[in-house]
Order: C-alpha cells, then sequence, then structure tokens
C-alpha cells in the first residue's frame, strides 16, 4: 500500500517549552506519514508581539523583545545550544529588535511582518529537535514561499491557484526525501511581503498546505484530547466527540469554539480531507475525526460561545413601506469593511451583531465615521460586552418543538437577539457577557446526553 501524506499542525501550548517540543517531536517520529508539520508560535508569543505593536514606547517595545528573547534563548540552551540553531534564532531575535527599536508608524503591513517572527522562531528550534528525535531529513520552509495571499494585512486571504503552483514547485521536491517543518499563521502577496491569515490562523495554514500536497489526513494536535460538547474550561462535564462533520465543525469554530480556526474545514471540504484533532500531552487518547458524512446525526452536538460581541440596532422610520434602505445600510458597512455576523429585521429597525475582537486587525471596529454616515439615515444604538451562544447540531430547523425547551430553560435571561431558521446546523442567541457561561452550562446539561 503506497504511503499516505498526512499534515501535523501543532499549536502554541504544544510549541510551550522544549518538553512539549520534544513530545510532538515523537508523536512525529513514530510516522513516517506525517510529511509536512505545521508549527505555531510558542505560547504567549503571538501575544507578546501583539502587545508590542500597540505599544508607543520604543523603551517598552524593546522590553517585550527582551522577554521574548529570554523564552527562545532558554529553550535553545536546554537543547544544548546547537550553533547553527543558535545563530538562526539569535539573527531572527537581532532582527526583530532592530525593527522593534525603529521608530516609525505602526502600518498593518508592518505588523504583519512582526507577528511573522514568533512563528519563524518556533520552527527554527522544533526543526531541530525533530532532527535529533527522528533522525530523519528535516528541511526547515519558510511558510512565506508557498502560502500566497492577497494584500489584505491581518487576516489574508489565501490564493489557493497559487499556493497550488508554489507549492508543486517548492514543497513538493522537498517532499521527496525529506520531512518539512514550517510555519502556521504566515503567507507573503504578490509582492512577497509578509501576511499574516488571523489569530488563530495556522490550524487554516495547515489546510492549505494539506490542500496543496494532496493530502490523506490534516491532524491538528493540541492541549484538549478532542473537539468537546462545548469548551471543557466552561463546562467540566463536557465530553470528547468522536466524530463530527465537516459543517458542524465549520459552525463550532465559527462560532466561538477555539479548537479550529473556522476557516480550517473550507479546504478540506475542497479535497475531503479527513481532519483529526488530538492532545500532544496524550496523543494516546482518542480525539475527533471530522469527516464529510457522520454515522450520528444528533440535532444538538455541540454547544459553542463567541465573547465580545457588539449588536448594533439601525432604526428608521423611513423605512416604512419603503425600499433600499437594507441595501444603503449595508452599502456603508461593506465600504468600511465591516463584516456583519448575524441580522434580524423588523419593518422599521435592523439588528446586526459585529465581532469585537481587538485581538483581530482584519475586523475595523464600528468607528466614528461609519456611524456619522449611518446617522444620516437612521438613529443608531450600540449595546456592547454581549456574548453568542450557538446551539451546533443537524437539522435544527427542521425539528418540531425545540425552542420551547431552549428557552424554556433560560426564563432568567435577556435574550437580545434570535437566529434561527437559515441554517441547518446551528441556533444561536445573543446573552450579555456576564449570563453567558452559566446559559452554556445550563443548556449542557438538559441537551447534551
Ligand atoms: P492551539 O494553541 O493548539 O491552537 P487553542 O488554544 O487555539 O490551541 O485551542 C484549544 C482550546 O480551545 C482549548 O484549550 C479549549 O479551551 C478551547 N475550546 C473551545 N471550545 C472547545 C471545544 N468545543 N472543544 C475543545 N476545546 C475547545
Ligand atoms: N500564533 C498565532 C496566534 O496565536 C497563530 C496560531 O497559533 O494559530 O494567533
Ligand atoms: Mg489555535
Amino acid at each position: 500500500m503506497p504511503d499516505l501524506i498526512k499534515v501535523a499542525k501543532f499549536g502554541g501550548t504544544s510549541m510551550a517549552d522544549l518538553t512539549a517540543m520534544k513530545r510532538c517531536a515523537s508523536i512525529v517520529s513514530s510516522d513516517p506519514d506525517k510529511k509536512v508539520i505545521v508549527v505555531s508560535a510558542t505560547s504567549g508569543t503571538t501575544n507578546l508581539l501583539t502587545e508590542l505593536c500597540t505599544e508607543e514606547s520604543v523603551e517598552t517595545r524593546v522590553e517585550i523583545v527582551s522577554q521574548i528573547k529570554e523564552k527562545h534563548l532558554a529553550i535553545c540552551k536546554q537543547f544544548g545550544n546547537p550553533k547553527t540553531l543558535l545563530d538562526e534564532v539569535t539573527a531572527l531575535l537581532s532582527e526583530l529588535e532592530a525593527i522593534a527599536s525603529r521608530k516609525q508608524i505602526m502600518t498593518k503591513m508592518l505588523r504583519d511582518e512582526i507577528l511573522s517572527f514568533g512563528e519563524r522562531l518556533s520552527s527554527r528550534i522544533f526543526s531541530e529537535v525533530l532532527k535529533v528525535d527522528s533522525g530523519d531529513d528535516i528541511q526547515w520552509l519558510d511558510a512565506r514561499t508557498v502560502i500566497k495571499t492577497d494584500n489584505h494585512y491581518g487576516s489574508a486571504e489565501p490564493d489557493i491557484d497559487e499556493i497550488g503552483k508554489a507549492s508543486s514547485e517548492i514543497l513538493q521536491p522537498l517532499l521527496k526525501d525529506a520531512r518539512v517543518v514550517t510555519q502556521g499563521f504566515i503567507g507573503s502577496d504578490s509582492k512577497g511581503t509578509t501576511t499574516t491569515l488571523g489569530r488563530g490562523g495556522s490550524d487554516y495554514s495547515a489546510a492549505l498546505f494539506a490542500e496543496a500536497v494532496d493530502a490523506d489526513v490534516l491532524e491538528i494536535w493540541t492541549d484538549v484530547t478532542a473537539i468537546y460538547t462545548t469548551d471543557p474550561r466552561i463546562a467540566p462535564d463536557a465530553r470528547p466527540i468522536t466524530e463530527i462533520s465537516f459543517d458542524e465543525a465549520a459552525e463550532l469554530s465559527v462560532f466561538g469554539a477555539k479548537v479550529l480556526h473556522p476557516a480550517t474545514v473550507v479546504p478540506a471540504i475542497r479535497k475531503n480531507i479527513r481532519v483529526y484533532v488530538g492532545s500532544s500531552i496524550h496523543p494516546e487518547k482518542p480525539g475527533t475525526w471530522i469527516v464529510r458524512d457522520t454515522k450520528e446525526k444528533p440535532v444538538i452536538r455541540a454547544i459553542s460561545l463567541r465573547r465580545r460581541q457588539t449588536l448594533v440596532k439601525v432604526h428608521s422610520l423611513d423605512m416604512l413601506h419603503r425600499y433600499g434602505f437594507l441595501a444603503k445600510l449595508f452599502q456603508v458597512l461593506g465600504d468600511h469593511k465591516i463584516s456583519v455576523d448575524l441580522v434580524t429585521t423588523s419593518e422599521v429597525s435592523v439588528a446586526l451583531t459585529l465581532d469585537s475582537d481587538i485581538n483581530n486587525p482584519g475586523q475595523p471596529m464600528l468607528g466614528e465615521e461609519v456611524l456619522e454616515e449611518l446617522q444620516k439615515f437612521s438613529e443608531v444604538e450600540i449595546i456592547k460586552d454581549l456574548s453568542l451562544v450557538a446551539l451546533v447540531g443537524n437539522n435544527l430547523n427542521q425539528t418540531a418543538g425545540l425552542s420551547g425547551p431552549i428557552f424554556g430553560s433560560l426564563l432568567d435571561v435577556n435574550i437580545h437577539l434570535i437566529c434561527h431558521g437559515a441554517s441547518s446546523y446551528n441556533l444561536c442567541f445573543l446573552v450579555a457577557e456576564e449570563d453567558a457561561e452559566n446559559v452554556v452550562q445550563v443548556l449542557h446539561k438538559q441537551f447534551i446526553k
């Protein structure tokens, strides 16, 4: 039987320190089919780099770089400071320090360049750790030569054709005799400038690599043993899911389950690549398979929670018996590249939700300028600090008697908006941030058997 091709991705906690990296190395070494290894930055590093980008004072920026330096040099030291590795890591750290020390305007382009150092550092170190552990030929690849994207810095869109071409020219030849270690999260635009795919984007990178090399399996190794019926940090009685469909997994991640970047399943669906989610800490424990068709199709499979939601209510009496209001509203939002998640309308008002995660620069906030434009033809009310709770499963919009028990169990909770019907895979609603965890716990107890 010919070899399978597996792409394995290891997240931030899996790269946390030398012990964690060694655990990941042994997962790779024990399976010759794992040909492409995609890694995240060491845990906390992208957060530090993000902080650096928001910092005005050069002094503080340099102080942040020294924290990053300390962390990575400590791993190298523990690994015995092999000269070539130390040279590479020191050169990267000096480059980062030089950028951080310069007084310059923090553009989105520069921000992506700075964020890229996390993955560039971790992948250099992991590549050496894996070389020693496996004894195999391990090639380090700069992901920016393959993951070609547009120039929407902060949340760049991949160019699938260009990735395919670059993969045939650069990646595939390496795979003939070696395994490849590369970075998640980063890519480059047509001019070769560094881009990033958005926070948590390493899962997506791995899926793009899997698509490009026609992989049989994409493995996401993380700090939980599987995808759970809800975030185990919120509900201790959450259970691991054995098998889930691409569509359900997509909904779950779009609605906040951080375990998977929302776009991860898109390339997997295009090439029908099975995805496995497992724990790099306990690789022996059963994980989750994400597949096209599942044996079981429960109405409610899992519950997710997406924090930091903003509800925008746009009210206009002009809307009564008129047409064109919605078009006008969405034109303004579209012009400002504001992506709207959920929408409900009545005759004279529209309520919509926006993601307001400051860590996600791809999503602009509803700034003064947009607000002024909207206020020219409507009244705008903004409610912040909300969370979106989503029940994810199958045929939710065709199941009778569902909403009664759901909302019946939440009698004390103020529900700001409900979306039901558009998708057969979810039913979701907005609640105050402070109620959200309790709502998830109550619903999990009641509806997840
Ligand atoms: P990595 O660094 O490996 O990419 P992440 O922190 O991005 O890991 O994602 C793993 C985390 O996702 C878990 O620690 C868990 O708290 C969170 N999570 C949220 N929802 C779920 C869920 N339904 N199942 C499992 N984990 C979840
Ligand atoms: N390092 C990046 C982040 O923390 C990408 C990733 O880990 O998936 O967002
Ligand atoms: Mg992640």
